[in-house]
């Protein structure tokens, strides 16, 4: 596989027939000058025969599939039932991830292993449209992010430069690109805006290290959040998953200091955290493609929608001292929020609960005049 730490280029290309005339799978294999291309009129037949290789995961990931999206592009956040949401859509404009965090839920999501970029872009327009004027009497939190990652196939979509000159207009909306890579080129050339959140998914540096492959480390993502902020736009940061080992609140301590003292905290949006917690199907899947890694062997329980997920004090105890590190180090007005859990938890690790997702929605408004 081409997947250098920030920069990922196919094995091979397909595009679906009648994909190929779309503006954006133009502009995508002029960005691939020299990735060999198939055009092909039945992806599902593609997708079966990557399945059925050995590691589909990592077989999928040498090939990028373009084609369309059929259904919706906006979707509701699913969150996860019986716990507290933060009403957040996301845009589901790419599929899969070029790079190979060990506890990445898209390893269940074998429907289609295959890194798929969606290009009928303009309906993507159309929908957003409709969308957002049905929705302009309130404030609205939407993303790319949640079936891969935001910005790691930026330089050959550059789909970011439309995205945020299409919601920089947007006056209701807060839209966030979500990342672990330095992939920032694009962003740095287009005008920031106070809606637009580029955010960092960040970790310890020994869960950087070992579970996160492919990912730039620590410091160079802490380098570009630094970069966009200096451009002039606001920043996100989610610590998700926390995964918990001899030292980890040190460790976490460590990257905390060095973000909030690189960053200036008052230009942070939000902070998520997040726990470990993954489908039960998903830790055989891990086992066999990460057999060193040690993050799913500890204290679990299923929780109430079925995933596993830390013990509640030891969740508690990870939630109370990460929140401190941030109120030490960055003051207590930056907000924090959890992501997936329940109003107990909220309670006692942030002093507070949302009554629900409407409640967490405000909280995480800011003035955008
Ligand atoms: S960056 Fe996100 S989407 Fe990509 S492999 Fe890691 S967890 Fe999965």
């Amino acid at each position: 596989m081409i997947m250098a730490r920030s920069k990922y280029y196919p094995k091979k290309v397909y595009v679906e027939a009648g994909s190929r005339d779309l503006s954006l799978t133009k502009r995508i294999l002029k960005n691939l000058p020299k990735v060999p291309i198939e055009i092909i009129s039945r992806p599902q037949e593609l997708i079966e025969k990557v399945k059925a290789l050995k590691d589909p995961v990592e077989d999928g990931k040498r090939h990028l599939l373009l084609t369309r999206q059929k259904g919706g592009f906006i979707k509701p956040c699913p969150c996860t039932p019986q716990y507290i949401g933060c009403n957040y859509y996301i845009i589901n404009l790419d599929l899969n991830c070029p790079l190979d965090c060990s506890y990445c839920i898209l390893q269940t999501y074998l429907t289609n292993p295959l890194i798929t970029i969606h290009v009928n872009v303009k309906d993507l327009w159309k929908q957003l449209d409709i969308f957002l004027h049905k929705k302009k009497h309130r404030a609205l939190r939407i993303g790319t992010g949640e079936l891969g990652d935001s910005l790691a196939l930026d330089h050959i979509t550059e789909n970011s430069r439309d995205l945020v000159s299409y919601f920089r207009r947007k006056k209701n909306v807060y839209f966030e690109l979500k990342t672990k890579t330095t992939n920032i080129e694009n962003i740095l050339k287009v005008e920031p805006a106070r809606n637009i959140v580029i955010s960092w998914s960040l970790n310890s540096h020994k869960i950087a290290q070992e579970d996160e492959k492919g990912a730039p480390s620590v410091d160079e993502r802490i380098d570009a959040a630094r970069r966009v902020l200096d451009k002039g736009f606001w920043l996100g940061l989610h610590f998700d998953p926390i995964i918990r080992y001899s030292g980890w609140a040190d460790d976490y301590k460590e990257v905390i200091k060095k973000l909030l003292k690189t960053v200036d905290p008052s230009r942070i949006a939000w902070i998520s955290l997040g726990s470990l917690r993954f489908p039960p199907p998903l830790k055989p899947i891990i086992k066999k493609r990460f057999p060193t890694t040690k993050i799913i062997y500890d204290e679990f329980i299923q929780g109430k929608d079925g995933k596993i997920r830390y013990f509640k004090p030891l969740r508690f105890e990870l939630y109370s001292e990460i929140a401190g590190f941030i109120k030490k180090y960055g003051g207590s007005e930056i907000p924090i929020y959890l992501c997936m859990e329940s109003g107990e938890i909220w309670e006692r690790t942030l002093g507070w609960k949302p009554q629900g997702k409407e409640q967490v929605e405000s909280y995480l408004s800011f003035p955008l005049d």
